[in-house]
């Protein structure tokens, strides 16, 4: 809202104000949380647009995640620049491709993969005659999607996997060989992946020089946020989109990586005045976002961090007056962590902190449930949850299958949008009260969301059409963008990168959830969980509580432990072992599920070895290579999704 009806350079610091004036061509900010990188490069287009540089039209600004660029866009609009588009890299080669599609393959239709990518590679597993054990497959599609991010072709697999050492669950070439046919499966079916959605891109304006013509011709003027998360598809796609040319303005905080589990790194950053000699370089330490309390929590969180590279060591300096001090708090279990946190959420509300204005941050999105489930029973709304993941539940998933259904039925003149979407959910499902709570809440709450994006449409186009709307649905969920309900944010940590919040909870900080389980052992690992952890910390503007629990449910055993990253930081009380005091550190956990790692509970658990929420059917063989190789991967890459789902889950991923 400070940026409403401003002069794009006005309230901008002589660092920002160079960066956001500098003459078109290479510019690279380099600088902490909360020190106004985004702020400088949306005032920088909106300054290129009124000095009339560049028009609107001929920018386009890409970042990583959804919430990411719905931040970048909002702020644009508030700068009074229409036109410009900021779109996560998928999504905005998703349209290019949509675009130069017929003039590239001609008529041949095709389809986003969405929720069946696993199917498809338990196709091509079946074709192939391995395991289609499910946790196998989602290590594997993951194989897939990293070597596919790191432009690794079947073909160079095996040696690129011998090279970096890595251990696979099966041998490397028949990765190579399940990877292959893969690629063959999704060929047949006409399907794309949303790694295709860049690859396919960037052959596209590498390829076909007139493509590459137009393309270059409508956009001019590059912009990436969070630069330090950039893969080498995501890099090759913006080499495709620059040609020759350098007006390309890049920010990024080195200390803030958190996909390298995913191939990203923070080297184009850093090497970025290598390749561009000329380039306007620009550091900022000046936090505009933060108290200076969270400031200085922040800056020792990241002072510990190991292997650092130059030129992300600098200290941030608060420049808001002082707030709270940071609040720690320790449960017994993760039920009353998650009343304490409602319960101090709806302080925060009656004290007149908006709801938008509040988040919840977690490391891994199972923890969201018991938040989900507090913030109901303690009547406080909050955004439907899973970000990421809203496309893959099954009542949206049967939803958007319902509504395609009714648009093919209806023809060419499909009409009335709101009511016939109305109708078909009616159908899946949609109730005209919500239910008392709870699972069947949730599920109504995401179809109520896609009524409310449905109406939001209507308003927005006249005449829009369910096809219309089956686009934008299309659209948000290769950009990962769900539709969102009012209440507090629930989020991962990894969706909360880029944005902040007056107030915001940390919460689940024991280890084994931050530093995930699997990290324990990696040197490099642990440090990309600290990082989370800093990027969780530079959420908050004012309020930071921070919060862990001892067990996992009320009468299970306090097997847990704070996470590590609290040392130093905690306030005398907890140090002096007041509360969770050195008893009970070091007490390692003992009897764990095979399969997910939870702790196990009563006899019956320990004596079968598995939890109850694990499958009984196991292949001993395959469990034992499936497990050492999870946590040597696990460790090399980081990769943070070893949490075990349910099978309706897993196949909706
Ligand atoms: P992150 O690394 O978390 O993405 P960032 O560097 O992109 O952070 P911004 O989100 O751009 O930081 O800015 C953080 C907050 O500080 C925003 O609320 C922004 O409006 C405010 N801010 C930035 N620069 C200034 C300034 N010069 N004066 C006042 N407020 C500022
Ligand atoms: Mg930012």
């Amino acid at each position: 809202t400070s940026d409403r009806g401003r002069a794009p350079l006005e309230g901008l610091d002589p660092q920002q104000r160079a960066a956001a004036s500098a003459p078109r061509g290479p510019v690279c900010v380099l600088a902490g949380a909360g020190t106004g990188k985004t702020r400088t490069i949306t005032r920088r287009i909106a300054h290129l647009v009124r000095s009339g540089q560049v028009s609107a039209g001929q920018v386009l600004a890409v970042t990583f995640t959804s919430r990411a660029a719905g931040e970048l866009r909002s702020r644009l609009r508030q700068l009074g620049v229409e036109g410009a588009q900021a779109r996560t890299f998928h999504a905005a080669a998703l349209r290019q491709l949509r675009y130069f599609w017929p003039r590239i393959v001609g008529d041949r239709q095709w389809d986003l993969v969405e929720g069946n990518k696993l199917r498809m590679v338990a196709l091509a597993a079946t074709r192939l005659r391995l395991s289609t054990e499910v946790e196998l497959l989602r290590d594997l599609a993951g194989e897939i999607e990293w070597a596919k991010a790191s432009l690794v072709g079947p073909e160079e697999y095996p040696s690129v996997a011998a090279r970096s050492r890595r251990d696979l669950p099966l041998g490397a070439e028949d990765i190579a060989k399940l990877y292959r046919t893969y690629e063959a499966v999704k060929n047949e079916q006409q399907l794309l992946d949303f790694d295709d959605l860049l690859l396919h891109t960037t052959a596209a304006l590498e390829e076909h020089q007139e493509v590459a013509e137009e393309f270059r011709d409508r956009y001019r003027c590059f912009v990436v946020d969070e630069y330090q998360d950039i893969t080498p598809a995501q890099q090759r796609l913006l080499d495709a989109w620059l040609g020759s040319r350098d007006d390309l303005t890049v920010v990024g905080d080195a200390n803030q990586t958190i996909y390298s589990f995913g191939g990203a790194s923070p080297r184009p950053l850093l090497d970025f005045t290598r390749r561009f000699p000329e380039a306007t370089v620009v550091r900022l330490e000046r936090d505009y976002r933060s108290t200076p309390q969270v400031v200085a929590l922040a800056n020792r969180v990241i002072s510990s961090a190991r292997g650092r590279p130059a030129g992300s060591r600098l200290e941030l300096v608060g420049q808001r007056k002082a707030g709270p001090q940071p609040r720690f708090a320790e449960y017994e279990d993760e039920q009353s962590e998650a009343a304490a946190v409602a319960g101090r959420i709806k302080e925060l509300l009656e004290a007149g902190v908006p709801a938008s204005e509040i988040a919840v941050l977690f490391r891994v999105n199972a923890q969201s449930e018991a938040y989900e489930q507090a913030l109901s029973d303690a009547a406080i709304p909050y955004l439907v949850r899973g970000g990421e993941r809203f496309f893959a539940r099954t009542e949206v998933r049967q939803a958007v299958a319902a509504l395609r259904k009714a648009a093919s039925a209806q023809g060419g003149q499909d009409a009335e949008l709101v009511t016939s979407v109305r109708r078909v959910l009616t159908r899946v499902g949609l109730t005209d009260r919500p239910p008392a709570g709870g699972a069947a809440k949730e599920r109504w709450d995401a179809l109520l969301a896609l009524v409310e994006l449905a109406e939001e449409l209507a308003t927005a186009k006249d005449g829009a059409t369910l096809t219309d709307f089956l686009a934008e649905l299309d659209q948000r969920a290769a950009a990962a963008h769900p539709p969102t309900v009012d209440g507090i944010t629930l989020a991962s940590l990894h969706a909360a990168k880029g944005l902040e919040w007056d107030a915001v909870f940390l919460v689940g900080l024991a280890e084994g959830t931050l530093p995930i389980q699997h990290a324990d052992g990696n040197p490099d690992a642990i440090e990309e969980e600290r990082r989370l952890f800093y990027v969780g910390v530079t959420r908050a503007r004012e309020h930071l509580s921070l919060s862990w629990a001892l067990s996992r449910g009320p009468g299970r055993r306090a097997n847990r432990r704070r996470s590590r990253f609290l040392h130093g930081l905690l306030p005398q009380e907890f140090v002096a072992g007041n509360r969770g005091g050195s008893g009970r550190r070091g007490a390692a956990p003992k009897a764990r599920c095979r399969l997910c790692d939870r702790p196990l509970v009563g006899t019956m658990e320990v004596k079968l070895g598995r939890c109850g929420s694990c499958p009984a059917e196991v292949d001993e063989g395959l469990l034992v290579r499936l497990k050492d190789w999870r946590a040597r991967r696990a460790r090399e890459l980081n990769v943070p999704a070893f949490v075990v789902f349910t099978d309706a889950t897993l196949l909706a991923i």
